[in-house]
């Protein structure tokens, strides 16, 4: 069911203009319009779906196919030497529109672009205990 106040809902349905770049029977793709890099397209499920939790495990070949589709279209027009595959998840992880999508964001070497700094565990015991805090909760 589409939500009448989603923006990617009322993108995919034509309700609203977008850049499109790609439809088929599940998914759209259409240019961000606040591109990292020209040609950074978004890929959304037709269907409203908030965030990966709620994803259907049903429709991640079609998503798959159409990251894998776009990302290669994407590369040769835009002469990119690689192209990252972004996902947000809620607010704190800069999810804004919460009709979930793929960033699909051209990349050039010596972009210079820093998409997140890496830190480190306090020791290996501490790394070992949050394997298992996580191990235990994906039993649950
Ligand atoms: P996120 O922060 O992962 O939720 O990404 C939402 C993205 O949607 C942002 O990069 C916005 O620039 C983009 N965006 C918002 N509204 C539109 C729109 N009407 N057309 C194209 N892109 C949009
Ligand atoms: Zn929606």
């Amino acid at each position: 069911m589409p939500e009448e106040n989603c923006i990617f809902c009322r993108i995919a349905n034509g309700e609203i203009p977008s850049a499109k770049v790609y439809e088929d029977e599940n998914v759209m793709a259409f240019l961000d319009l606040a591109p990292v890099h020209a040609g950074h397209t978004l890929i959304v499920p037709k269907k409203h779906i908030k965030d990966a939790l709620a994803f259907p495990a049903e429709l991640a070949s079609a998503v798959a196919a159409a990251v894998q589709k776009v990302a290669r279209a994407l590369v040769a027009a835009t002469g990119a030497q690689g192209f990252n595959v972004l996902q947000n998840n809620g607010l704190a992880a800069g999810q804004t529109v919460f009709h979930i999508h793929w960033h699909i964001i051209p990349r050039f070497e010596g972009d210079g672009l820093e998409m997140w700094r890496q830190g480190s565990y306090l020791d290996a015991s501490a790394m070992q205990e949050m394997a298992k805090k996580i191990s235990l909760a994906v039993q649950k």
